[in-house]
């Protein structure tokens, strides 16, 4: 969605919308699957700029590092920014000290294209390691068998690692 911010002034902007992006969009081989996201949120005009708010809401489906079996995570985010434009540069230094804590968006001309900054979240919430559970048991190294559906007998067979050094000695 394309927002003119010149078109804003007193009242604040507000929109609703639904995306759909294709996951290979992303480029994120953990990322499974996403469900169409929804976004709703308002741009005022402040003093030196605008103020984006935002909240999004979907779904994602994230392959767990450790057992690989894909697993559904819900997301609620917020999103704030303190977007400002060429017209309003002037001023973006005394900004900066006074709202540290928001992120600021630097546009060269009025469109505020909604788009962009979703795409950005979505990055954002994607876990650098992803798990299905904090204590998933993940696969065996042995069989393969993914531990959090049944145990498997390898662990008895596993070879004590001070021994590891003979083994490979041994294949020498
Ligand atoms: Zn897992
Ligand atoms: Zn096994």
């Amino acid at each position: 969605m394309e927002i003119r911010l010149d078109k804003i002034t007193d009242e604040p902007f507000y929109w609703q919308e639904k995306l759909t992006i294709p996951v290979e969009t992303l480029n994120r081989p953990e990322l499974d699957n996403l469900s169409e996201i929804s976004c709703q949120g308002r741009v005022a005009a402040i003093d030196d700029g605008y103020l984006f708010e935002a909240r999004l809401g979907y779904e994602q489906k994230l392959v767990c590092v450790r057992c690989l079996t894909p697993f559904a995570d819900e997301v609620e985010k917020e999103v704030e920014l303190r977007v400002v434009t060429q017209a309003s540069e002037a001023t973006v230094g005394e900004l900066e000290l006074s709202k540290e804590d928001l992120t600021l968006l630097n546009l060269d001309d009025e469109i505020l294209e909604t788009t962009q900054i979703i795409l950005e979240q979505l990055q954002l919430n994607i876990p650098m390691r992803a798990l299905c559970r904090d204590d998933c048991a993940g696969l065996c190294p042995v069989c393969g068998n993914n531990r959090n559906d049944q145990p498997c007998q390898c662990e008895n067979q596993q070879i004590d690692p001070r021994w590891e050094v003979l083994k490979d000695w041994q294949e020498r």
